[in-house]
């Protein structure tokens, strides 16, 4: 199945009476068992909650964005809400917005609250009680913000914040500050952005994030890129998205065609929970990969939704098994209203010491605390120095054996 620019050509349209029949997005089931997802039958999703739609509004992401559900009313039809939800939901107003696609709303539990995907994306109560160390913007990016939209704070990177928009809002964000108010489109405040990166010669990566890029239409995205790309100094472009878990239907063969044209281009995926791997977001990340653009996932540790060793071993691993590399696990940052996803620093060096020496090395992330106060990503590890004795370092591996190693050079032996 070794899909090629050919493929993309060959993608047909969803043959207008195809409704309720096999995705059309699906042709190509991807080549290995994905993972049993619980999967509700899209069609009767579909005759239940948007009679007269079929398969061919369903694989077309503009009807998923234009068919999103934000009210209380629209996602208490679909689940049984409890009076948490019920609550949280009605309440919602100044703060972080709304949003599930249908799509991912498809994948929720209706009748269990405490399902690992349904705590990502619907509110609960415990979003408005404060935690202890929480503060609205607690990585600083405000800062370190050179010209609205661009937080650079490290030496040769930059962060370009192109659009406010997300096509589902996860009640964890990082940014529920900014995220949410905006138009999906802002190109009026991009060239600002591009021309300080212009005018910065030590920028060599740019990363697009937001909000959501790949919620931007493709000549939008392409109209970007090419601008970037004319800086000579830009090596590298990385785009920050969560698309291929919760809008998979966005990644097209028109889309990864364009993306193609503005290598070297590297994706970081966002994905929470082995649940979001599903056959969809499986096609997404195939063709992405295809197009030649090496993908990286990052995870934030949440309580109750992926603190758990068995959980995160199947995500990673199932997202090596759709060619993402784990690249950074995250510690919840102290965003005012998630003190309930947070989980004390030692459950994620649990995670890590049940990952590292138990499965591939490809699927273990890196560990880290986003500083408070704008310090940048920190890199925790569990401890495998235990000490020194004379010239030997005393490790301890991933069973918790003891080994030695002689650690002689630069030091001569003091017996000779
Ligand atoms: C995370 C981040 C980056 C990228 O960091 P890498 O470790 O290179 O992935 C760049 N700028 C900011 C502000 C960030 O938060």
């Amino acid at each position: 199945m070794n899909s090629t620019h050919q493929d993309y050509e060959e993608a047909v349209p969803p043959e207008p009476g195809a409704a309720d029949a096999v995705s059309t997005f699906l042709t190509g089931t991807p080549p290995f068992h994905t993972p049993a997802a619980p999967r509700g039958n899209v069609a009767a999703f579909l005759r239940r909650h948007f009679p007269g739609a079929g398969m061919r509004q369903w694989n077309d992401w503009r009807w998923q964005l234009a068919n999103r559900i934000q009210t209380p009313e629209r996602i208490g039809s679909m689940l049984r809400l409890s009076t948490e939800e019920q609550a949280a939901l009605t309440g919602t107003g100044q703060g972080l917005p709304f949003a599930v696609t249908p799509y991912y709303a498809s994948l929720l539990e209706p009748l269990d609250p405490t399902q690992g995907l349904r705590r990502c994306v619907i509110p609960v109560c415990a979003e408005w009680r404060p935690a202890p160390g929480e503060c609205a913007d607690p990585l600083a990016e405000d800062h370190d913000s050179p010209v609205p939209g661009v937080v650079h704070r490290y030496p040769d990177r930059c962060l370009f914040l192109v659009t406010d928009f997300c096509s589902t809002y996860c009640r964890y964000c990082t940014r529920s500050r900014s995220v949410g108010h905006g138009a999906r489109d802002q190109r009026g405040r991009w060239q600002a952005g591009l021309d300080y990166i212009a005018a910065t010669p030590q920028v060599r990566d740019v990363l697009l994030s937001g909000g959501d890029p790949l919620t931007l239409e493709d000549a939008a995205l392409d109209w970007l890129l090419t601008r970037l790309r004319a800086i000579p100094h830009v090596e590298v472009v990385r785009i920050g998205t969560k698309v291929p878990a919760v809008l998979p239907q966005r990644v097209t063969p028109g889309l990864v065609r364009m993306l193609h044209r503005h290598h070297p281009l590297w994706m970081s995926l966002h994905f929470a929970h082995p649940d979001e791997l599903t056959p969809e977001s499986a096609k997404a990340c195939a063709r992405l990969a295809d197009a030649g653009i090496p993908l990286g996932s990052q995870t934030v540790l949440l309580a109750g939704v992926n603190d758990d060793p068995g959980v995160m071993t199947r995500l990673f691993q199932g997202l090596l098994r759709q060619r993402v590399r784990p690249y950074y696990l995250y510690q919840c940052d102290p965003v005012p209203g998630t003190g309930h996803f947070r989980t004390p620093v030692s459950r994620g060096l649990e995670i890590m010491a049940a990952l590292r020496g138990h499965t591939s090395g490809y699927a273990v992330p890196n560990f880290v605390i986003d500083a408070p106060g704008g310090g940048g990503k920190i890199p925790l590890l569990p401890n495998y120095v235990s000490g020194r004795e004379g010239q030997d370092l005393l490790l301890t591996n991933y069973q918790g054996r003891s080994f030695r190693y002689p650690d002689t050079a630069g030091h001569p032996d003091p017996a000779q």
